[in-house]
């Protein structure tokens, strides 16, 4: 799901309203898996593995169990990915697991990094084709010095078709896989351990929508959470959702903190139907139900993105319609709003600064905490689509 910095990213339909009922997106319909999945040249892919899968592989090749702690170790605390480096195994077992399985990594096409160097911004070359971005962004004051935030992608490209978004004109090529989701947040810590600094959270904000790929997003959530894996706290890994409501259900049965955040935009549903197809489906009343379940099984305050397009869903009355609808639902809520940044071809406009605040000022006298999302990386592309849409452009000259 598109987030903070990748909302506005890139040539969405032009005008609000233009997609119509027939564009909806397939979002019932799961893709077929992928067969070459946990598989890659034809051996099994170990990075797409949870422990326990590791376990029963080293098994199946006859080796002990306890293995598969020790490969998990060198691959997410060391960041090593060839087997002749993984000295405490065996040299006969460095050969064996060459023979058969394969550690891959994502290949760094681009990276870009804002002037100010707390946004960096990559552009990884999946190994079966296509490509996929992730950001790096420095809150110092919120998470304390050398610790990192890190905003991924779930799919190539969207099928949600949200009007104000590249990843929706693209349309959805395909759901990555475990490893592919994880990999990035392996690739920017190998980035960052020279520094001495640590990946402290992780956001599914990035291209497409990742509860529309449950399972991968879900596989790879355990692993980044994993002491073998990433080690980092279901409490500092967020999901954000368009608003799938039987997966936000499913979610909320999962029995882990999942931090949840839905892109919510407007507080009418004619008009949120028109930014966002899939209001159509589950409209807002469908929605906050879900999250005010959510609420209730995980007891997780539940974020709501609220990106301010001028003279659309920027008024006083939409703030106090927001603050009753979260209210009279009990959800215990942040609402974040989203200035909005000009993107070639899309036509909406910032809300001036007064709007903002006046925004925020009625959202939050109504007891609901509500900030301005702090605006990063605009010199880098950081909207999502948009470093994969430049690149496209500059390949294409
Ligand atoms: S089209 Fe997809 S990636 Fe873009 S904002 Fe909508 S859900 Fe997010």
């Amino acid at each position: 799901m598109a987030g903070p910095l990748f909302f506005q990213s890139g040539a969405g339909c032009p005008i609000i309203g233009a997609v119509s009922k027939t564009s909806l997106p397939p979002l019932f319909k799961r893709l077929p898996r992928n067969p070459q999945e946990r598989v890659l040249d034809g051996k099994r892919n170990l990075k797409d593995l949870t422990h326990s899968e590791m376990e029963e592989f080293f098994l199946e090749i006859g080796e002990p169990r306890y293995r598969a702690k020790q490969v998990l170790q060198w691959i997410y605390n060391r960041g090593v990915h060839e087997f002749e480096e993984m000295t405490d195994l065996s040299k006969k077992l460095r050969a064996k697991l060459a023979d058969c399985a394969v550690v891959p990594t994502l290949q760094l096409r681009r990276v870009s990094e804002s002037e100010s160097q707390d946004t960096k911004k990559y552009l990884f070359d999946l190994p079966q084709g296509g490509e996929v971005e992730s950001v790096q962004m420095r809150y110092p004051d919120e998470m304390g010095a050398g610790r990192v935030a890190v905003c991924i992608s779930s799919q190539v490209g969207c099928a949600m078709g949200c009007n104000f978004c590249a990843s929706g004109v693209m349309g959805l090529k395909r759901h990555l896989s475990t490893w592919e989701i994880v990999e990035q947040v392996t690739r920017i810590q190998k980035d960052l351990t020279p520094q001495g600094e640590r990946v402290a959270n992780v956001v599914f904000m990035g291209l497409g929508e990742p509860l529309h790929n449950y399972d991968e997003v879900l596989r790879a959530v355990r692993i980044l959470n994993s002491p073998d894996g990433l080690g980092i706290g279901m409490r500092h890994l967020t999901i954000s959702t368009s608003g799938l409501v039987p997966q936000i259900q499913q979610l909320s049965n999962e029995g882990i903190p999942l931090r949840l955040a839905i892109s919510l935009h407007a507080v009418r549903d004619d008009l949120r139907s028109q930014m966002m197809p899939v209001n159509r489906r589950w409209n807002l009343e469908s929605l906050m139900s879900a999250c005010a379940e959510y609420y209730q099984k995980t007891k997780r305050r539940v974020t709501f993105e609220y990106i301010l397009l001028s003279g659309v869903n920027d008024s006083r009355e939409e703030a106090e319609e927001l603050a009753e609808l979260l209210n009279r639902h009990e959800i215990h809520s942040l609402v974040n709003l989203i200035p909005w940044n000009p993107v070639d071809g899309v036509p909406y406009e910032r809300s001036t600064p007064q709007a903002i605040r006046t925004f925020q000022t009625t959202v939050a006298k109504s007891g609901i905490k509500c900030t301005v999302r702090q605006e990063k990386g605009a010199d880098i592309d950081a909207a999502c689509g948009q470093l994969r849409l430049r690149d496209l452009k500059e390949r294409q000259v």
